[in-house]
């Protein structure tokens, strides 16, 4: 793997390609006027997740694919679940499968308010 300090300059090269009025344009390193206004959006929207809860938190899907089996073996299918929770059927059938270690806290949540 890649060092991490070659993967960050690699990430800043790139981004100084993107279009200006961009968040990662900003974060590359310019303050032009629409960057700005790019970098203010996001911190807006990001504020307004968190206050929903989406804090970007990863947890653990060890409990969760427990949760989902359960579910499964009652008579759900991935895509009811995925449904029922709202969320898409490629992150309930990532965890089920054990391919997705890992989700945000958030949708955890949306998972484990699932009952049969
Ligand atoms: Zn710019």
């Amino acid at each position: 793997m890649m060092p991490t300090t070659e993967r960050i300059q690699l990430i800043r090269d790139y981004s100084t390609l993107c279009d200006h009025g961009t968040r990662a344009r900003y974060v590359s390193g310019c303050k032009c006027l629409m960057c700005k206004a790019a970098a203010s959006r996001y911190a807006v929207q990001r504020k307004l997740a968190r206050s929903k809860g989406d804090t970007r938190e990863l947890v653990d899907t060890g409990q969760l694919r427990d949760h989902l089996n359960r579910l499964h073996q009652g008579g759900m299918s991935h895509r009811a679940i995925a449904a029922a929770a709202g969320v898409s059927l490629p992150i309930v059938s990532g965890i089920r499968s054990g391919a997705k270690l890992r989700v945000r806290r958030h949708i955890a949540k949306k998972i484990q308010l699932v009952a049969l």
